[in-house]
């Protein structure tokens, strides 16, 4: 089996359809995602039915829960919760229902989906490279899971060590567990601005980290038609 996981697009139609045309021909079984669809970015809407179109399951990030209510807009950044309240106006009722609906941890295909950390899925820790990761091992019983949130492609072992990741093949050899952040699709922050995504191949227990060019001056455009914080296309050139 070779899934496919995306994490973290908010709302960059652009990085998503160059996400989808490489995954199209790439033989992949499933496609999942750690969610946070929307945010920050301009196209929420088409994200979202992109998304509830072509994925096989999906978890809810704080930004999906934010723009649907379920999660106080006084947790976010000034900015990232009036990018909420613009998503939210721009956003069919139908596409909120189902972001409200998402569940906030699954397993798919024998692997942990959660947007954060599996022992405080509803929280939404940040955790980095070198953070405490106590309990998060015990929380899971699948031997690999998938998160996000950070931004940051990160492979944790369940010893305690941990590899930041820019792109490349890794082999995850059993019967150890693994927390693998999948890095973001649509807001790139470890300095490289391609989009990330990631490939498991659960036979070969075999961890592919992919990254992908796609028109960020056409992204950074939408932005600033919109009128949301002009911010928020900066980041996208520099992967910050
Ligand atoms: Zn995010």
């Amino acid at each position: 089996m070779r899934i496919a996981i995306l994490g973290d697009i908010h709302a960059n139609l652009e990085a998503l359809q160059a996400v989808g045309r490489e995954i199209e021909s790439a033989g992949i079984d499933h496609v999942y995602t750690i969610g946070d669809i929307v945010g920050y970015n301009a196209c929420p809407s088409k994200c979202v039915n992109i998304v509830r179109g072509w994925v096989q399951g999906a978890v809810a990030g704080n930004h999906d829960w934010g723009l649907t209510g379920r999660l106080d807009l006084n947790l976010f950044s000034p900015t990232a919760a009036e990018a909420l309240e613009w998503s939210e106006m721009n956003t069919a009722s139908e596409e909120v229902a189902y972001l409200e609906d998402l569940p906030v941890r699954a397993v798919f295909d024998g692997v942990t989906l959660v947007h954060s950390m599996p022992a405080q899925p509803e929280e939404f820790p940040y955790v980095f490279a070198g953070h405490d990761m106590t309990g998060q091992f015990e929380a899971v019983s699948t031997p690999v899971t998938f998160v996000g949130h950070t931004h940051h492609p990160t492979v944790f072992h369940e010893d305690g060590n941990h590899e930041e990741i820019i792109e490349g093949t890794f082999e995850l050899p059993g019967p150890d567990k693994y927390i693998v952040n999948v890095g973001s699709v649509g807001q790139p922050r470890d300095g490289d601005p391609r989009a990330t995504y990631a490939v498991w191949e659960s036979d070969s227990r075999r961890l592919e980290i992919h990254r992908v060019r796609y028109d960020i001056k056409l992204a950074v455009m939408r932005i600033a038609q919109t009128g949301l914080p002009g911010s928020f296309g900066d980041r996208l050139r520099v992967g910050r």
